[in-house]
């Protein structure tokens, strides 16, 4: 494939050529009418063999292209303005290395339920299944399939089309996903006929059904919430999601039920609301007898739903999920309701009149009690200003300054950065919260943060361990690039978890959790025109970031803390056996 076939200069004048002599259409417009015709107007991505023409011709037609420096981050942006908007974000790739570092991002938006859309160019099939060995020569369609919730290929022109359509389809309805489609090169240069090829456009209708819940699966859910002497409601990415926010802050209201959220539903109500059940989550999740699931799954970051965190007690579960299979996955669910969360929580809210029962004053007084407890000490915490900053003080001056900006979008990654952060920050707004997720991970930190602003047209700030950080550093050129809003603030403890390890051998090399001391991370923005700052108290890191949120500008606050602060894996010490064992 010809690398270059319209230059930018050009894509005028072939746009002019095409519209004057319309007899024909090829891949590459077909692909770019099909995305316009369904409103997706913004590609993610990085260009190169085979698609960069698709790319300089999406920008000739009106669409947004934003370019990347790594394919992981352009697909973490697609697939939070995904999470974002209920339509899938769009991310383009070349083929092999470019297609697999997309997929990094495919497989997390899978897992976490976001709609996105892969879209890599690739080598020609018959070269590719005859191992002829190819430029960058690899099977991505099967590859992609068991990390995807679907994959298509397509190879005529008249079928992109009906291709885009079903990509759509699969990615938004039902449980949404991430979904490849795979675009061989030859097919983005095939010609046919400009009317057959607008025919064969689809513009998909009522991608995401309305999926209703049976009337009896509702009965037995409200039978069961009305046995209740504990309730909770447990709301999960999958309710933010939903975008139900009213029906879902009505139910918890009139039920009067304590809720949870998990941590990218914070906001969904204010995280200050006097139900919110957050400060005392270890008690309310042993305590309750009775726990309604909204969009959440009971997966390792709920204990899988049994053992310790749960409590001796013995528990029921209502779950509300639009995947059937997801029912039973790890414990007995009592009531399952299957369908969307707008029209289950509806339905539910039909069952919640001046008869449904009140949780007792025990039940509420009780958890106040812990709450309050909690609270003040936690406070007493926030309030101590150790030199060298810490966590805890670091985050006070975030929260102070976030707390008059509830509109801000906050990406958060790392160990202790995303624990210490999750339970610190507070939400006040719906879908504002973007983080490790599902998968737990590190990576998506600049990422999500570009897909947040280009989508939201808000301010970003990214609360980012150093470790975090790293893996999407370079992405600050791209921010500078398209001037974003994005504050990026990185935790600097010189290393992994902390910077005060040491290699017990003495040798010359450092330990393995230990960085650079003493970087300067805010140097790195600079480089690219943005503005950097060093800060070492929650003084300076105050004024820096109002600064920052206030100017607009792409801005990186390097906030020195203590290098002995942070546990070892943050709140996950459990899951690294091996750490724990070399400490005895
Ligand atoms: P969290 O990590 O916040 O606990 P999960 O990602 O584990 O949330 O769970 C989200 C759940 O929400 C998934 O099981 C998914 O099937 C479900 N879900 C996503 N969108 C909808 C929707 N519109 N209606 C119903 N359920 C949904």
């Amino acid at each position: 494939m010809a690398e270059v076939l319209i230059t930018p200069q050009t894509a005028t004048a072939a746009e002019t050529a095409k519209r004057e002599a319309p007899e024909t259409t090829d891949g590459f417009h077909l692909v770019i009418d099909a995305l316009k015709l369904n409103d997706l107007h913004t590609i993610f991505g990085l260009v190169g063999i085979p698609i960069t023409d698709l790319a300089r011709l999406a920008q000739a037609e009106g669409m947004r292209f934003i370019g990347f420096r790594h394919e992981q981050h352009a697909g973490n942006a697609a697939a939070i303005a995904g999470y974002m908007t209920q339509k899938p974000g769009i991310c383009m790739t070349v083929s092999a290395p470019g297609f697999l570092n997309g997929l990094t991002a495919l497989a997390n938006a899978t897992t976490n339920c976001f709609p996105m859309i892969l879209i890599s160019g690739s080598s020609e099939r018959e070269i590719v299944d005859l191992q002829q060995g190819d430029y960058e020569e690899m099977d991505q369609l099967n590859a992609a399939k068991p990390y995807a919730k679907a994959a298509y290929r397509v190879l005529h022109a008249e079928d992109i089309g009906i291709g885009i359509a079903r990509a759509i389809r699969a990615a938004v309805s039902g449980r949404p996903g991430g979904v490849y489609l795979d675009l061989p090169a030859k097919l983005l240069s095939q010609t046919i006929d400009a009317v057959k090829g607008k025919q064969s456009l689809v513009r998909v209708v009522d991608a995401a059904p309305r999926q209703i819940p049976a009337p009896e699966s509702i009965k037995r859910a409200l039978d069961v919430l009305k046995s209740a002497k504990r309730p909770l409601i447990l709301l999960g990415k999958g309710a933010a999601y939903a975008q139900a926010d009213a029906q879902i802050r009505e139910l918890v209201e009139k039920s009067g039920i304590p809720y949870l959220p998990m941590s990218m539903a914070k906001g969904l109500l204010p995280d200050t609301h006097e139900q919110s059940a957050s400060a005392a989550r270890s008690f309310v999740l042993q305590e309750a007898d009775v726990v309604l699931l909204i969009g959440a799954r009971l997966n390792w970051l709920l204990s899988h739903g049994k053992g310790k965190t749960w409590g001796a007690a013995p528990k029921q579960f209502i779950q509300v999920d639009i995947a059937p299979t997801e029912i039973d996955s790890n414990v007995a669910i009592a009531a399952p309701v299957i369908g969307d969360i707008g029209s289950c929580v509806s339905a539910l809210l039909g069952g919640i009149d001046a008869s449904f029962p009140k949780p007792s004053t025990e039940w509420t007084g009780a958890i106040s009690e812990r709450k309050n407890k909690n609270l003040e000490k936690m406070a007493a915490t926030l309030a101590k200003n150790p030199s060298p900053m810490n966590f805890h003080s670091a985050l006070r001056a975030i929260r102070d300054v976030l707390k008059t900006r509830p509109d801000i979008n906050v990406v958060n990654e790392g160990a202790n950065t995303l624990d210490y952060a999750r339970s610190i920050i507070d939400m006040y707004e719906p879908r504002k919260r973007f983080d490790s997720g599902t998968w737990g991970i590190m990576g998506i930190g600049m990422g999500f943060a570009i897909g947040a602003a280009v989508t939201s047209g808000k301010p970003v700030v990214a609360i980012e361990g150093d470790s975090a950080f790293g893996f999407s550093g370079m992405e600050l050129e791209t921010i500078c690039r398209y001037d974003l809003p994005v504050c990026t603030i990185v935790f600097n403890n010189n290393g992994v978890y902390r910077g005060t390890d040491v290699n017990p051998t003495g040798g010359k090399d450092v330990a393995p959790t230990v960085f650079v001391k003493g970087a300067r991370y805010d140097k790195m923005i600079e480089a690219f025109g943005g503005i950097g700052y060093n800060v070492t108290t929650p003084e300076e890191l105050t004024k820096a970031l109002q600064e920052s949120i206030a100017s607009g500008k792409p801005t990186l606050i390097n906030a020195v803390i203590d290098e002995a602060a942070g546990t070892e894996s943050g709140r996950l010490t459990n899951l690294n056996p091996q750490s724990a064992a070399m400490k005895k």
